[in-house]
């Protein structure tokens, strides 16, 4: 049982979609031709039989119990990325505005969908200093608004906020996409979350939603029928076709970071302990390695820096893969490096990446 598999896998550092728990691939993998007491697999039943609908469930509740989601929140499991929530529908017909804090590219991508849907307003904008910080959540000018949209980690320049929000008035609406279940949050001081799973929970293909009730009235009948968050609670997410493998999948994740991990505390832990690792080697080496963040908002899920010079990027690129340090390339609009070490990266290849870091640098260092 996956022993040829483990040996052959790099260290995958891709930012999505990422690298999954090895334990969960094998558990999907010995039951792919037959779900136990199902007689096929999981891609070959209907999405209205009694075996899905109790996978269906249970991914619900071990969401419910991972995250301590509270009774008046539905979870929803739908398609179209997290692309598609841009577009969410909790504007329509309110008269509001929607808020935006500008922290870098996926909040910029958020607000542009959100300004064909209706007015918006930039309570804050990172641009001046390259998305390299974020704001004090507590101090932004807020107004009366139909919500305040957030990226909880911005995946590209890998800042991240460590805390929720902690202000009822606004009703805030976090993409959590590529940080998704990497510590406990406190659900309630969100009307919703979303989150694509290909980051840090699954398979492309299924994003989850958390949605307060009282918002889903805000689902207004002129919606297209897909976009209509309503829709999709009443028919319990099987408006249509679920993603029903990759639902199956962020079961299995979850189940993960319950009996393996034990819980998101001890995720958040090991997670603050693998990002430790690797900014330790940025702080003691800021000539060499420069990183993109300021120290107080650096992401646990993203590591961003840069070298000296693109020849050094390319030859450190080149060398990690060499080690089968996979997927390092920075984004294009940062450029230098880009380590993402979701949940399910071992600190193994954490260590293997900062044994990599020290050694180059006390070659290449002046
Ligand atoms: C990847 C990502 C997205 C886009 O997700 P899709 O599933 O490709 O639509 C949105 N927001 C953040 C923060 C991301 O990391």
């Amino acid at each position: 049982m996956g022993t040829n598999t483990a040996v052959d896998r790099v260290f995958n550092f891709s930012a999505g979609p990422a690298v999954l728990p090895v334990p969960v691939l094998e558990e999907a993998q010995r039951d792919l031709l037959c779900l136990p007491g199902c007689g096929a697999s999981i891609l070959e039943i209907s999405h209205r039989s009694k075996q899905f609908i109790a996978i269906l469930e249970d991914a619900e509740q071990r969401l419910r119990d991972l995250l301590a989601i509270p009774p008046n929140y539905r979870v929803l499991f739908l398609q179209g990325g997290s692309r598609l929530q841009f577009s969410m529908n909790l504007m329509r017909g309110s008269g509001k505005a929607a808020e935006f804090v500008l922290t870098g590219s996926w909040s910029n991508y958020a607000i542009q969908e959100a300004k064909r849907e209706g007015q918006t307003r930039v309570l804050w904008d990172g641009r001046e200093t390259n998305y390299d910080r974020l704001p004090n959540l507590d101090e932004l000018p807020y107004g009366d608004s139909a919500y305040v949209h957030l990226t909880s980690n911005e995946t590209i320049q890998g800042v991240q906020f460590a805390n929720d929000p902690n202000l009822s008035e606004s009703v805030f609406v976090a993409d959590m996409s590529s940080d998704f279940m990497h510590r406990p949050v406190d659900v309630s001081r969100y009307g919703m979350i979303y989150a694509c799973a290909q980051k840090n929970a699954g398979p492309a293909g299924v994003t989850v939603v958390i949605v307060r009730d009282d918002l889903l009235e805000r689902s207004d009948d002129s919606l297209p029928g897909y976009m209509n968050y309503q829709a999709h609670n009443e028919a319990n997410s099987l408006y249509n076709t679920p993603p029903t493998f990759g639902i199956y999948f962020v079961g299995l994740v979850a189940k993960w970071l319950q009996e393996d991990v034990g819980g998101l505390a001890n995720m958040h832990r090991r997670n603050r302990d693998k990002a430790q690792l690797l900014y330790d080697v940025l702080d003691e080496s800021p000539d060499f390695y420069q990183g993109h963040a300021r120290a107080s908002d650096r992401s646990l899920m993203n590591v961003t820096f840069r070298l000296p010079s693109d020849e050094l990027t390319k030859s450190f690129v080149h060398e990690a893969a060499s080690h089968q340090l996979e997927s390092l390339e920075g984004h294009r609009s940062v450029g230098g490096i880009r380590a993402s070490i979701y949940n399910a990266m071992p600190i193994e290849g954490v260590e293997a990446l900062r044994d990599l870091m020290v050694d180059f640098r006390n070659r290449h260092a002046n």
